[in-house]
C-alpha cells in the first residue's frame, strides 16, 4: 500500500507525518527519522538503528542488541 498525502511546510521548516503513515511505519515521538535530500527530491527513512548514546546513524558497531558509534565507542574506550 502506497501513502500519500499534501502537507504544508510551517513557518520553522516542520511537516506533520499524517498519523496512518506513522502507523504504517511503527514511528512514535522520539523516533529517529534519516532525512535525505537531492536536486528533486526530500526522503523521510525510518532509522533502523542508532547510537544508544548520541542517535547518529552511521558507522554503528552492535553489542548486546544495542548500537553504539564509532566515536561513543572510541569515548568509553579511553575512560
Ligand atoms: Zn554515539
Amino acid at each position: 500500500m502506497i501513502y500519500t498525502n499534501f502537507r504544508e511546510i510551517d513557518k520553522a521548516g516542520r511537516i506533520v507525518i499524517s498519523k496512518d503513515i506513522r502507523k504504517h511505519l511503527n514511528i512514535r515521538a522520539g523516533d529517529v527519522l534519516h532525512i535525505e535530500a537531492d536536486d528533486q527530491c526530500v526522503t523521510i527513512k525510518k532509522a533502523e538503528s542508532k547510537c544508544v548514546f548520541c542517535n547518529a546513524l552511521e558507522n554503528l558497531t552492535e553489542f548486546a542488541g544495542k548500537f553504539v558509534c564509532c566515536t561513543c565507542l572510541d569515548k568509553l574506550k579511553k575512560d
